[in-house]
Parts: structure tokens; C-alpha cells; sequence
């Protein structure tokens, strides 16, 4: 069975694109494959967050992702800092890891622009500790964005580098996971062609009816149709696109005929995909409350997770540290 890693990391709440294009398909994956789902707090520690920042944020996306319904039983759910052997195995792929190619790494790049002033180290050595994310559990799958593929390939570069130079055939080179056409794109209100953090047009898990219905009824869209089957504008598109996900085929096609015969009231259609979004994550939302207040459960998923996760990252430290030629005496 392939072994499959995922990285979360703990910065923000999710939205609804954050779910409907990644854990929603985590929450098939773990049953179908042997996961690692891991908050990634050593690598968030390049931003240096405060102490309190640091544990609240860990703490909110561990039961963000637990209400959404990742299960402690059937995956392996870890905090990144709980697993000591990530750190020295880290230490050990640093050795062969080359200041050069790290440096020409895009992600790399886009941190000396954007954080001049905090150009530290952990910045520079963050595809090592990637890398080293996937290779202590050998993972052979890992669903990324686009955006990380880059990252892969070096994972790749360095499992194959290892293998190498100790003449072994022991790191897997991981491949993309491919989610195929249940990958979901979920646009933003705005008119933009994605809903995302950064781009500030996000409806959160955790936002209340209230301010989603706000930010529904917001929702860029034009005039109006004035002929039969117009082409849609970008943001007419985009809200008939969120109808899809939330609501149910029957009400995207009422819309949709009455959008073909000109008829269609925007405001409508906003208060019934407002609806709809509410009651899709009005659930989501109270669970999100009641885990994020329930600390004993908490605590119990991380020290379960850290028991798991600790399990399989020791055998393979144990076996690299051989190959290596750390040999017990
Ligand atoms: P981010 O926190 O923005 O890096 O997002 C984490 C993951 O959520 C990404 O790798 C995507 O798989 C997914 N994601 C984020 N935004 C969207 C979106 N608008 N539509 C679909 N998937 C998304």
C-alpha cells in the first residue's frame, strides 16, 4: 500500500477552497492509503511567530482539520515538533544538501523579496526539511499544488543523491499524488479565478452565517444576461460554479434556465448559495468550536499521532544512521 504525506501548514483558518480542493479528498485518502497528515511547525518557525501565536495556531488548524473529519484512527496525525528523529534526520540530509542549488530554489528566492529582513537560515535549508518530511516515512505519494512540485523534485533529487552515494536502493522517489477529476478548483467571489488566503476573498470554515451571507451577497456579477445562452462573465461563472458544489443540481439548473432565458435575479440566486454554503458548513463550524475547546481530546489526538508517527520515523532514522556508518558499538 502506498504511504502518502501531507503537510499542513499551521498559518489561518481553512476555506471553503482549502476543502473542497485538498481535505475532502484527505478524508477519502485515509482510507485507502497509509497516511501522514502533519502540522508543520518546524518549518512555520522561518516567520518567527510569537511563542503564543506559534501553539494557538497549531491548536486551531488541528481542530479545523478534525472537525472536517480526518480521523486519528485511520491516519497518522502529527505535530511536526513532536517527532524528534524529523529533527536529526534533517541535520544528517543537510550534509548532502548543496548551498548552490538551494539557493536557485524559486520559493527561496521569493523569501529574499519579500522577507529581506529575515533571510535566515531555516529559509534557505526548507526543501532539506521537506525533503526530509516525506523520506522518514518513506512516503511514496504526495498530493501537492502546483506550486510544490518543485519541492518534490528536489525530495526526489535527494532520495536518489542518498541512495548514491551509499550504494543503497533505500529512499522511494515520492511522486505527485494525482487526484485526478476529483480535483476541485473553488473560484473566488471577486471575479478572480481562485478563492484563496492571500487573495483575501476567502468564506471560512469558522465564519459565521452572518458574514458569509455578507460576503455571498457581495459577489461580483453584472447587468445581466440580454440574449437567450449568453456567454457568462467571469464572476456570473464563478458563483455558478460555487452553486455547483454546494447546492443541488436541481437549483443549479433552475438558475442556469432561467440565466439561458434572461430571467435570472442575481440576488436570488446570492441568497440561495449563501443558504446553502451555511447549511454545508454550519456543522463544520460548531465542530470546529466544540474540538477547539475540548483540550483532553486534543491532546489525546497529538499524543497518539506522535506515538504513530514516531514509530515508523525511528526505523528509518535507525536504518539511515547504519547506512551512514553509524554503527553501534
Ligand atoms: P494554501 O493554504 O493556499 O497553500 O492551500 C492549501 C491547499 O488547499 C492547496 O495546496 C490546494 O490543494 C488547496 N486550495 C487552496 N485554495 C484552493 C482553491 N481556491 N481551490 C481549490 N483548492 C484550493
Amino acid at each position: 500500500m502506498d504511504t502518502v504525506l501531507s503537510g499542513i501548514r499551521p498559518t489561518g483558518n481553512l476555506h471553503m477552497g482549502n476543502y473542497f480542493g485538498a481535505v475532502k479528498n484527505f478524508l477519502k485518502m485515509q482510507h485507502e492509503y497509509n497516511c501522514f497528515f502533519f502540522i508543520a511547525d518546524l518549518h512555520s518557525l522561518t516567520t518567527h511567530p510569537t511563542p503564543t501565536d506559534l501553539h494557538d495556531n497549531v491548536r486551531k488548524v488541528l481542530a479545523e482539520y478534525l472537525a472536517c473529519g480526518l480521523d486519528p484512527e485511520a491516519a497518522t496525525i502529527y505535530v511536526q515538533s513532536d517527532v524528534p528523529e524529523i529533527s536529526e534526520l534533517y541535520l544528517l540530509m543537510n550534509m548532502n544538501a548543496y548551498v548552490g542549488e538551494l539557493q536557485r530554489t524559486t520559493t527561496f528566492k521569493e523569501k529574499m523579496r519579500k522577507q529581506p529582513d529575515n533571510v535566515n537560515a531555516g529559509l534557505l535549508t526548507y526543501p532539506v526539511l521537506m525533503a526530509t518530511d516525506i523520506l522518514i516515512h518513506r512516503a511514496t505519494k504526495v498530493p501537492v499544488g502546483k506550486d510544490q512540485k518543485p519541492h518534490l523534485e528536489i525530495t526526489a533529487k535527494y532520495a536518489r543523491r542518498f541512495n548514491q552515494i551509499y550504494k543503497v536502493d533505500y529512499f522511494p522517489e515520492p511522486e505527485a499524488f494525482n487526484y485526478g477529476k476529483d480535483l476541485v478548483k473553488v473560484p473566488g467571489l471577486d471575479g478572480s479565478g481562485k478563492m484563496g488566503k492571500s487573495e483575501g476573498n476567502g468564506i471560512y470554515l469558522i465564519d459565521d452565517p452572518k458574514v458569509i451571507r455578507k460576503k455571498v451577497m457581495s459577489a461580483v456579477t453584472d447587468a445581466g444576461p440580454t440574449e437567450p445562452h449568453q456567454k457568462m462573465s467571469d464572476g456570473v461563472a464563478n458563483l455558478f460554479t460555487i452553486m455547483k458544489i454546494v447546492s443541488t443540481p436541481d437549483m443549479v439548473k433552475f438558475y442556469k434556465d432561467k440565466y439561458n432565458a434572461c430571467e435570472i435575479r442575481y440576488g436570488d440566486m446570492k441568497k440561495q448559495v449563501a443558504e446553502d454554503i451555511v447549511n454545508y458548513l454550519n456543522p463544520i463550524r460548531e465542530r470546529i468550536q466544540e474540538i477547539y475547546a475540548d483540550n483532553d481530546y486534543l491532546r489525546k489526538v497529538v499524543n497518539m499521532g506522535a506515538e504513530k508517527a514516531r514509530e515508523s520515523a525511528s526505523k528509518t532514522l535507525k536504518d539511515v544512521r547504519e547506512i551512514i556508518g553509524f554503527k553501534p558499538f
